[in-house]
């Protein structure tokens, strides 16, 4: 998979909006600042089996482009 193709990916899941990454399927919060920490989704999100840390995933894929 490519660096695009992952980004993709990263955006079909979450979306980034003023420092904060949202569930796309569930809409919890998470402020880019604890992206250390795992992502805490609602109950039963359908996401929820899938990455557990979104900043980072988004950090390691904006790394892959340098
Ligand atoms: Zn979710």
């Amino acid at each position: 998979m490519t660096s695009t193709e992952q980004l993709i990916e990263w955006n079909a899941q979450w979306r980034l909006v003023n420092g904060s990454i949202t569930c796309r399927a569930c809409q919890a919060e998470q402020k880019e600042a604890e992206k250390g920490t795992a992502f805490v989704h609602a109950p039963g999100c359908g996401n929820a089996c899938r990455e557990i840390n979104p900043g980072k995933a988004l950090d390691d894929i904006a790394a892959s482009f340098t």
